[in-house]
């Protein structure tokens, strides 16, 4: 399994910086997680938008969804060309605004999930956990041939996130505040809780994201390494790790 990295800002982009972002391949299928502003330009940087089929949303903010609605648009006019022959299927936090948009255009379809789901798509067995934040939101545990990445979206931290992102190959885990901040008022983690959380959960590789504006970055990763777990780095734009 593959993934590659193509937006990590929290909030709203950079300048050729996208927001949430990840894209999960195995055998040639692919599945993206998460098409937040920015995202669909910087995609075709490392894929043809109609070679990917199956989108994942973890909720309805719009560093985390915005570029839906392009997204299925591209599919409708490249399939009348032609150029695409299979449904964009779209799967979020149940919600009657999003079924029928995505419904609204031809060659789409709409699938909910809870905290109780398991899809399986294509070779990806998805699982999810459902956040503290605002929104109905979802961290996605995936699972194929063996390995398995845990993508925690927006979240305050809880120690159920523990168990669910125990022993994982590689752990993206959002990282909005740096430490001493106050992360459970605002429904986002502080490089202390991800720093926890890295080292609890035993991850074998972790990626800090959803990253802040402000400050010296690098100071995320010096706090979160500091709870014990050495494999800790920023995710960024581009990036492709094999698993
Ligand atoms: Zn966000
Ligand atoms: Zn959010």
């Amino acid at each position: 399994m593959e993934c590659r990295v193509v937006g990590m800002w929290g909030g709203f982009p950079k300048k050729n910086g996208p927001c949430s972002g990840y894209l999960i391949q195995h055998e040639g299928i692919s599945l993206l997680l998460d098409c937040g502003s920015g995202v669909l330009s910087e995609l075709q940087n490392y894929i043809d938008l109609n070679d990917i089929n199956h989108v994942i949303l973890t909720h309805y903010h719009y560093d985390h969804f915005s570029d839906i609605g392009s997204y299925l648009f591209s599919r409708l006019v490249n399939t009348q060309l032609g150029r695409a022959s299979e449904e964009l299927c779209v799967y979020g936090p149940a919600d009657d605004g999003m079924q029928k948009q995505v419904e609204a255009v031809a060659y789409s379809r709409f699938t909910s999930f809870n905290e109780k789901s398991q899809l399986e798509i294509g070779p990806f067995t998805c699982t999810f956990k459902r956040n503290i934040h605002p929104v109905e939101t979802y961290s996605i545990k995936i699972v194929c041939d063996s390995k398995s990445i845990v993508f925690t979206s927006d979240t305050s931290f809880t120690p159920d996130l523990i168990d669910f992102a125990s022993n994982s190959d590689l752990l993206i885990t959002e990282c909005s505040l740096y430490e001493g901040m106050d992360g459970e008022g605002s429904g986002h983690m502080t490089s202390k809780d991800a720093g926890i959380l890295a080292y609890q959960s035993k991850a074998k590789r972790v990626l800090l994201t959803h990253l802040p504006h402000y400050g010296d970055l690098n100071d995320l990763v010096v706090s979160a390494k500091k709870q014990g777990n050495p494999n800790i780095e920023l995710a960024e734009s581009g990036i492709l790790i094999n698993l």
